[in-house]
């Protein structure tokens, strides 16, 4: 399992020249110490993949905080310890942060419990992890600077652009790495190796036990691949959706969805109103997602908003009326989800919108400020929307001839 030395070359090219001398400097100390020290999880697999990553983790086979002070004394810069999990970031006296990491393996004591945390080997360590395309080390010992260990076939399944998990319990074990793997998945145009893709279907009901931050946070990661659309259908064909909402996404919550990327949302959350918002039980869905303020706030507000009768000839100024008080970001969703053009364009033209006249405009011409004040302002927004008046000279007019 062990290849000498294949991606060295690679690793010089890829690296920035201080972290390479900073991964060769940890690999002296490393050996020095006659302990062993790998770099870990992503940033091997990119290495072999040439893409950039420069996210560095450390595992040693040893206590990884002790190694960590060791550096610091060393090399200088600061640690940072986690006691409880045995690892440490290490900040350079270049201001880099690595993560000093302690192999080791979770195990489950009784089911339910929290995993137990307790040292182990690399090997173990590997196993402990999500993909095979992840679970690849490269040792930095100088004196085996560059060997790869791949106890999984990692570098096989990058050949056939495969995501393997390693073993079959894992999605049970962690039902988030479903989403992770049509991440990677849609990240690197992979697919999901045919075992792995049944067990993902098998085990996607446990994604109900997911917490709600947990889920929308693998989500959050999903949405920033910047493939929505593939991204959503892959977990619609492995049947998340229908297992969680009793839905099998079509081609309307799809359109909705591209509307959503169109403007560029990056809410987790709006996205899984997209999917839902036909559904007959969607408030009651994704009532377990609204967990922050802004979230049940927006909620309340589409249910509010969709009280609203929108006759097909309404006027910019009408939607003002109706609209005024609503968060923009919110009432852009809403135009979204139900596809009402007038209302997107009333959005993007309040956004955009240069009052004519402001409070001291008006002292100006004489009205003393109260709250006649903010009846002028709207009336003058609302004349301004449906372009009634162009100008300055035309707003200051209007203010002349109307009898406040
Ligand atoms: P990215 O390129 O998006 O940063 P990454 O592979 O570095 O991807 P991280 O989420 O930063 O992913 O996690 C680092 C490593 O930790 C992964 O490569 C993987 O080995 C392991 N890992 C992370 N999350 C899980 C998980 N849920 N289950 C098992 N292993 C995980």
């Amino acid at each position: 399992n062990h290849e000498e030395e294949p991606v060295l070359q690679t690793i010089k090219k890829q690296l920035s020249p201080d972290i390479y001398k900073l991964l060769i400097d940890i690999g002296t100390l490393a050996d020095e110490q006659q302990i062993s020290a790998f770099l870990i999880g992503g940033v091997v697999r990119d290495f072999l993949l040439e893409r950039p990553n420069e996210d560095i983790d450390i595992v040693v086979e040893d206590d990884g905080i002790l190694f960590a002070d060791l550096l610091s004394k060393k090399i200088g810069g600061d640690v940072k310890t986690h006691e409880k999990f045995g690892t440490a970031t290490w900040t350079t006296p270049s201001g880099l942060k690595l993560d000093i990491v302690t192999c080791r393996t979770e195990y489950y004591d009784s089911p339910g419990t929290l995993p137990i945390v307790r040292p182990s080997n690399l090997r173990e360590d590997l196993r402990r992890r999500d993909f095979t395309i992840n679970a690849m080390a490269l040792q930095i010992n100088r004196t085996h600077f560059g060997t790869l260990i791949d106890f999984f076939q990692g570098q096989e399944d990058i050949k056939k652009k495969k995501i393997r998990i390693l073993h079959t319990l894992s999605f049970i074990e962690d039902p988030t790495r479903i989403i992770r793997a049509v991440r990677f998945a849609i990240r690197f145009n992979y697919k999901l190796a045919e075992q792995t893709y049944h067990l993902a279907i098998d085990a996607c009901s446990m994604l109900k036990q997911v917490s709600s931050t947990r889920f929308l946070h693998e989500m959050d990661l999903l949405i920033k691949e910047n493939s929505i659309i593939p991204g959503v259908q892959l977990l619609n064909d492995i049947g998340v959706w229908k297992s969680l909402f009793d839905l099998q996404v079509k081609e309307h919550q799809m359109a909705s969805i591209k509307r959503l990327e169109s403007y560029h949302f990056q809410d987790p959350f709006s996205y899984l109103i997209a999917l839902l918002y036909k559904q007959k039980a969607w408030k009651h869905q994704i009532k377990r997602y609204a967990i922050t303020t802004k979230q049940q706030q927006l909620v309340k507000q589409l249910e509010e908003m969709a009280k609203t009768v929108l006759p097909s000839n309404i006027t910019l100024s009408e939607l003002h009326l109706r609209f005024a008080t609503f968060k923009e970001e919110n009432l852009l969703l809403f135009a979204l989800l139900i596809q009402h053009k007038k209302l997107e364009q009333y959005i993007v033209k309040r956004q955009n919108l240069n009052p004519l006249l402001t409070g001291e405009d008006l002292i100006e011409q004489g009205i003393k400020p109260g709250p006649k004040f903010s009846e002028i302002l709207h009336q003058l927004t609302c004349l301004q929307l449906d372009q009634k008046l162009l100008t300055k000279k035309e707003a200051i007019d209007w203010l002349l001839q109307t009898k406040f």
